[in-house]
């Protein structure tokens, strides 16, 4: 029910700023109350839908006046349930997509709005022979507000860093209304706190990014992907390790378990199996070159990798072509995809120390399916960057049952084995609301009064998007 106050709010959105501004038909606000897990469900009157940082500084400053919450939202593809608004009906939507302006673009830097969809960037930069530096599966919907707001990471964290290391600048609204304008994108301010980087992961619950200034790096002449079939990710670390003694052109590297890979070759058409034999972990390693100078990629991985052969590394191949590279890429990509059409699991976006990783893998595993017998633990991911996605895969009848008795538990002690192993509950994807109470749980306490001290003195009045991150 739409509250006399979320009333007047939209009303006046459509007074000041046109019918464009508020989207009310239930039908066009429904695909956008629902994550892309389908797991959470939320309810809102209205999507306010601004097309400049004037009229998002205006609605939040009518928001604060009607004291109407709002959520944020970019292209809904977080994992963590962090754009969906609460069930209750009591926030607005707010969607940041109609702001998709490029509005710089220099070798060094790309200026866009928090609507700018990742692709579209790395086609802005291609276009002038510079390259974004993040991807990530969802590039096709993520935006750049959402980017920021999560401190993605991708798969190119291993050479670049996340979003963290890649925002020179920030603009945003905060929740008084006022507007922060960092897109100056000075090398050197030391004006006390950043507030670039309190934005950068801040989930909304801060205010509202209107763009970003990101860093571009020179465009790539040339790449080349391996296919890696391995015993253990202990040999799948080891083998990072020494093409990394040797280069500094791996930009990729990423571990799929055999049972991620039959999952995409069960549920995503027109995947082929990279490797003739069967192996327990695969590793997708990319290769690239920024200078048409250099020895090509795909000769440089032949050398370092053939001398692994039979040792560390059971079979490999490498694309003979942008094509081959580019479905080896489809593969690693579509496991979550593949996951959400094989049916319901518990998702843990988690990182420990790099050189603890391999264990945690298969001990972390082992202790998951001794206490839940029937489950069925498995990881994929980022092994260069000490994150994997571990995720617990309920028996096959009644998965939905199993996880409503089951799940929280699961979830709990993949959490300590983390925690134990002096690791983090969340790598790349955020708390929102799915990892809340696990982070009010594990703290550590320290942080949690920082955040919780930050939050209070910014949005006193708990309108950005409440009920995420923490209370
Ligand atoms: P949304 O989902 O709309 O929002 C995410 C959060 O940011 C919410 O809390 C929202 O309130 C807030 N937000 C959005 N826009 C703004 C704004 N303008 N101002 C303030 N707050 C805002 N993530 C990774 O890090 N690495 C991966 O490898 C990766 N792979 C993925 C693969 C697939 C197939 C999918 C579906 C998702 C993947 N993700 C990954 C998760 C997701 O793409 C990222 O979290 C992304 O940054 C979300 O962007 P979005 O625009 O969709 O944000």
């Amino acid at each position: 029910m739409t509250t006399p106050a979320q009333s007047a709010l939209i009303d006046t959105v459509i007074a000041r700023f046109g019918p464009q501004a508020a989207i009310t038909d239930p039908a066009d606000i429904a695909p956008w109350l629902i994550d892309w897990r389908g797991r959470w469900h939320g309810q809102s009157a209205a999507i306010l839908s601004p097309a400049s940082t004037a009229e998002v500084a205006a609605i939040v400053a009518l928001a604060a006046e009607h004291r109407v919450p709002l959520v944020p939202q970019g292209g809904n593809s977080g994992m963590v349930g962090g754009a969906t608004p609460p069930g209750d009906g009591s926030a607005l939507l707010v969607s940041l997509r109609r702001m998709n302006a490029i509005r710089r673009l220099s070798p060094d830097l790309a200026v866009a709005e928090a609507g700018v969809i990742l692709e579209t960037l790395h086609d802005a930069a291609a276009g002038i022979g510079r390259r974004f530096p993040l991807t990530l599966g969802a590039r096709g919907s993520a935006t750049v507000g959402g980017l920021v707001s999560t401190n993605a990471g991708g798969t190119q964290v291993l050479r670049f860093g996340p979003m963290r290391n890649l925002v020179a600048g920030v603009e945003a609204v905060l929740p008084d209304g006022s507007i922060h304008d960092g897109l100056a994108a000075l090398k050197k301010d030391n004006r006390g706190y950043s507030l670039e980087q309190l934005f950068i992961g801040a989930e909304g619950t801060l205010g509202i990014v209107t763009a970003a200034a990101v860093r571009l790096v020179p465009a790539i002449t040339d790449r080349a992907v391996a296919w890696l079939g391995l015993a253990r990710p202990h040999d799948a670390l080891a083998v990072l390790r020494v093409l990394e003694r040797q280069t500094g052109r791996i930009e990729g590297f990423e571990i799929v378990n055999a049972d991620s890979l039959v999952k995409v070759l069960r549920y995503i058409p027109g995947t082929r199996a990279p490797l003739e034999g069967e192996h327990l972990w695969h590793v997708l390693v990319e290769a690239t070159a920024h200078d048409s100078g250099e020895e090509p990629s795909a000769a440089l991985l032949e050398r370092l990798l053939a001398p692994l052969m039979g040792g560390l590394v059971a079979d490999a191949t490498i694309s003979a072509s942008e094509a081959q590279a580019l479905a080896f890429w489809h593969i690693r990509d579509s496991i979550s995809e593949a996951e959400r059409a094989m049916g319901p699991s518990l998702a843990h976006d988690i990182t420990v120390p790099v050189d603890g990783m391999p264990d945690f893998m298969i001990d972390g595993a082992a202790a998951v399916e001794r206490r839940f017998p029937g489950a069925h633990a498995s990881c994929f991911g980022h092994l260069g960057d000490g994150n994997v996605h571990f995720h617990v895969f309920p028996p096959t009848v009644d998965g939905q049952g199993w996880i409503a008795a089951n799940g929280a538990a699961a979830s709990r002690l993949v959490h300590d084995l983390v925690i134990a192993a002096g690791g983090s509950i969340s790598a790349e994807h955020g708390i929102g609301q799915m990892k809340k109470d696990e982070l009010a749980r594990l703290g550590p306490p320290a942080r949690l009064h920082v955040l919780a001290a930050i939050k209070r003195a910014l949005d006193p009045d708990r309108l950005m998007n409440p009920g995420k991150l923490i209370d």
